[in-house]
């Protein structure tokens, strides 16, 4: 069954989904990444909530930042993702 669903209704479920992200494990983020991708729809900020590297929600990430970068440590894999300020 292919479900069609509308562009607001997408954008929806991504919202409800980030609002509750602690709890999702990494396969539902994944699924939810190739929805917003799939609506064209920007993730923004909220990509920071997740390791794009295994793609767990940051639980207790170490954040650091230096040189106007903030570098956020994965509990899980270790993986160290920079932002900008
Ligand atoms: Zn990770």
């Amino acid at each position: 069954m292919k479900k069609t669903i509308s562009k607001s209704e997408a954008k929806k479920q991504v919202e409800e989904f980030f609002n509750e992200i602690k709890n999702k494990p990494p396969h539902k983020i994944k699924k939810i990444k190739r929805l917003a991708m799939a609506y064209n729809l920007p993730l923004k900020e909220k990509r920071k909530l997740f390791c794009k590297k295994c793609l767990n929600p940051y639980k207790a990430p170490r954040i650091r930042i230096k040189n106007k970068m903030k570098f956020v440590e994965c509990g899980n894999c270790g993986g160290i993702s920079r932002w900008r300020l």
